[in-house]
């Protein structure tokens, strides 16, 4: 069998821009180091591709969620600068935490069991200090086996910390409580927004992720952010309609003249959501080209009235800058990021 063919679809990533953002988070956490939350595949990105270039770049610490998004990962960085932001479910994954040298954020005391039974090396803990999702209550600081582990970094997650909030310093006075319950080697409060809410919410390390890829949770970051992914879609087909023809699913769009459109081959499928139909834009350098009618499952039909010289097999990107995308479909800047579709070529 010959190669099997390429899709037309692939996802353009500034790997410059990544680093650049990560470098530009490391130095607003002041004494603190900026790890990388690369949870879900980097946020749909490319979790291997992401920690090869930030771990070249200095980032030492990286967070998944689960113990098998780390498995590709090892071998890029070292396995115990990995942490499990979702802990052991059971002793079989604490056993297999361990045997892969990975810290386990350890949320619960029967987690916390688990990992002690297993052997209790070092680990993290996560306390939940008002955001109420997963995390040691400040009563389970007193637990026999939590007091029993050797803890890293002593984690919590702020709730709000995009917001002008009486929440953020809430939740900072009762982690400051909880360093001071707990022994452990390093703190680290702030995500991406967290950060930019100044030194006491810094300890020692930082979380970032949103922003690492490009997205901006406050405007304290605008300006310093840059973008990092951009869908690109190959043109199947180029066609010339008249006035009065009607364009996709249920003829949501009709043409006011003639024009000649062009069908770019992504869609709702690959996470380009019908969310955009109406409202995308896609470009081929700096023309113009929105799409028009319904977004398909795995089409999306453009106005090439920009553009009247492109062909099939020609490529052309989506605008797809996260503030802006997120104001124009209602999706947040993470869903946009994370249900970029697994079709995509990563490059
Ligand atoms: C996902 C996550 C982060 C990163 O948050 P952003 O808002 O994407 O910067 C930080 N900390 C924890 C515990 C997380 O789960």
């Amino acid at each position: 069998m010959p190669p099997t063919p390429d899709l037309p679809l692939r996802l353009a990533l500034d790997e410059g821009a990544l680093v650049a953002n990560w470098r530009a988070l490391n130095r607003l956490s002041g004494d603190a180091a900026a790890g990388a939350a690369v949870k879900a595949d980097a946020y749909g990105l490319g979790a291997v591709r992401a920690v090869r270039a930030l771990a070249a770049a200095g980032c030492a610490d990286v967070f998944v969620a689960w113990a098998g998004e780390a498995e590709p990962l090892l071998g890029l960085i070292e396995p115990s600068r990995i942490a499990v932001l979702h802990g052991p479910r059971d002793e079989g994954e604490a056993r297999w935490i361990a045997a892969a040298g990975l810290r386990p954020v350890i949320n619960t005391p029967s987690q916390a069991r688990s990992w002690i039974a297993v052997g209790g090396g070092l680990c993290d803990v996560m306390v939940d200090t008002g955001i109420n999702r997963i995390g040691l209550g400040l009563a389970d600081l007193g637990d026999d086996a939590v007091r029993a582990l050797k803890v890293d970094v002593l984690h919590s997650h702020l709730a709000c910390a995009e917001e002008d909030s009486p929440h953020n310093a809430e939740q900072l006075g009762r982690w400051q409580h909880a360093r001071g319950a707990l022994p452990h080697a390093r703190a680290a409060l702030a995500n991406s927004a967290g950060i930019t809410l100044g030194a006491p919410y810094h300890g020692d390390l930082t979380r970032p992720g949103l922003a690492l890829y490009g997205g901006i949770p406050c405007s304290a970051l605008a300006g310093t952010i840059a973008q990092v992914a951009r869908p690109e879609a190959a043109l199947l087909q180029v066609r010339d309609i008249a006035a009065g023809e009607r364009v996709g699913y249920n003829g949501r769009f009709t043409a006011t003249e003639a024009m000649r459109i062009g069908v770019a081959g992504i869609g709702y499928a690959d996470g380009y959501l019908r969310a955009w139909s109406g409202k995308g834009l896609f470009r081929h350098g700096e023309r113009a080209l929105p799409a028009i009618g319904t977004v398909s499952m795995d089409m999306t039909v453009l106005d090439l009235r920009a553009a009247p010289d492109l062909k099939e097999g020609d490529w052309v990107a989506a605008d797809y800058d996260l503030p802006a995308a997120s104001a124009a479909t209602g999706l947040t800047q993470y869903e946009l990021l994370t249900v970029l579709g697994g079709r995509f070529a990563r490059r």
